[in-house]
């Protein structure tokens, strides 16, 4: 497989920095570098309409397929470049993420054509924002347990009753997919089914912000009370499969551009390092190298899976169920532990002063927080979002190394 970047990849780079370049100014200037860890409540209502700014350019749904929703199609190495250009720039933390890598690429793997066509344009012009409601508060890790529920009333139309909770940005999403106990008595990963909800229901589902470590809040407790389904996502009952394949590609390829973020962030740090005196500490330096050949390591691995070289599964390449054969769970591990240990450099380079921050109680954080601490913060969570570390070498153990089954 060649990754190199051809004469065609770098007139498609020329194209995506000028449109950032100019795209990045007047009224989105203030959201350059925002809505990252830590700074997730920055510029609402810019950053939604980023995200129409972004369809409009078709930048949006550039891996899916063959173009039939609305999207523009970019190569392989065309989608490296353009996370490459949007990190380069600094462009702002997306909000229609979790609609654009996650619910497209399922869609694509175990929707139906009806369902693709009403569902993905309105992602690729940047209007709808989605929202993922797996967790529970007696099921994260072990999601099989999960015992929100979905009946069918007599008009046809699927209900859900129940309590998600740490729902990213289900405060600002139009829609929410929902994995819901649809089989009554059913117990485990038997008798779920995947559900698309709208969200705009009042009375019937309610949104409720968790302050964070950062002082902000990222994520929510989610309440169902009979909020009404729009449609099921392959065959009732078989939402295990379908949820399982999402998350193959939320632990590896979908966080593809992430990891060119990170290259960045690693950046910023090599600067403070030089700017602070801190590159005069050997642990720094060593800290520093350690993780730039990592991030190589997990670059490749992330071109492998999206490449095709995962495993394969329903939607082939790098599509749902890509994570077949745990290349995604080594994703997971490498990158979160990555991030977490960035954060930590990034601390040391700050030195004493790292721990400490102005108290600011007017603020939607009591305190101010510099990027670097928000870094260190936020970067305690990538051990656990998407499923924790523990859990994906129990999937590595049991899957790939044929160890025996956790009991
Ligand atoms: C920033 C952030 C954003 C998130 N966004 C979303 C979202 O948008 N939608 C959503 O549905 N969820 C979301 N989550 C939830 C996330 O998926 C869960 O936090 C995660 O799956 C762990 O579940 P839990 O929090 O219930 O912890 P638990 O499952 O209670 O685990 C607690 C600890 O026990 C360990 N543990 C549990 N079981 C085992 C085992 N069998 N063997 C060994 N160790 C084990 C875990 O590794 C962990 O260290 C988010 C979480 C975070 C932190």
């Amino acid at each position: 497989m060649e990754f190199g970047f051809g004469e065609e990849d770098e007139a498609f780079r020329e194209e995506a920095r000028a449109w950032l370049d100019t795209r990045l100014t007047g009224r989105f200037a203030r959201i350059v570098g925002r809505g990252g860890p830590g700074s997730e409540h920055v510029g609402a209502a810019q950053r939604r309409a980023w995200e129409r700014e972004l369809g409009s350019g078709g930048w949006i749904g550039l891996g899916w397929g063959d173009g039939a929703y609305g999207n523009r199609v970019g190569t392989l190495t065309q989608q490296v470049v353009w996370a490459e250009e949007y990190a380069r720039a600094r462009a702002p933390g997306r909000y229609g993420h979790i609609g654009e890598n996650l619910l497209a690429p399922t869609l694509l793997a175990y929707g139906d054509e009806e369902q693709r066509r009403r569902y993905l344009p309105p992602i690729a012009r940047g209007e709808e924002l989605w929202c993922q409601g797996y967790s529970e508060p007696g099921a994260g890790s072990d999601l099989a347990s999960l015992r929100t529920c979905a009946s069918r009333g007599r008009d046809g139309r699927w209900r859900v009753t129940g309590q998600k909770v740490w729902t990213s940005l289900a405060h600002e999403a139009d829609w929410c997919f929902v994995l819901a106990r649809s089989e009554a008595g059913s117990v485990r990963h038997r008798g779920l089914s995947f559900l698309l909800v709208p969200m705009d229901q009042p009375g019937r589902i309610d949104v409720r912000p968790i302050r964070q470590l950062t002082g902000t809040s990222e994520f929510n407790e989610v309440f169902f009370d009979g909020a009404v389904a729009a449609d099921l996502v392959g065959e009732e009952g078989d939402g295990w499969r379908v949820a399982m394949g999402l998350l193959g590609v939320e632990r590896g390829v979908s966080t593809l551009a992430q990891q060119v973020g990170f290259e960045e962030e690693l950046r910023g740090v090599v600067r403070s390092a030089v700017a602070s005196g801190a590159v005069g500490d050997p642990v720094v330096v060593e800290g520093i190298v350690r993780l730039w050949g990592e991030l190589r390591v997990m670059r490749w691995n992330a071109l492998r899976m999206l490449g095709g070289g995962g495993g394969g599964g329903a939607g082939g390449g790098g599509g749902a169920g890509a994570g077949v054969g745990g290349v995604s769970s080594v994703a997971k591990l490498l990158w979160g532990g990555w991030h977490q240990r960035l954060g930590e450099l990034a601390i040391r380079v700050r030195g004493a002063g790292g721990a400490v921050g102005p108290l600011d109680w007017s603020a939607a954080a009591p305190y101010a927080l510099d990027d670097q601490q928000r870094l260190f913060l936020f970067s305690r969570a990538d051990t656990i979002y998407g499923g924790s570390d523990e859990i994906q070498r129990t999937i590595i153990a049991e899957r790939v190394l044929g160890l025996p089954r956790e009991a």
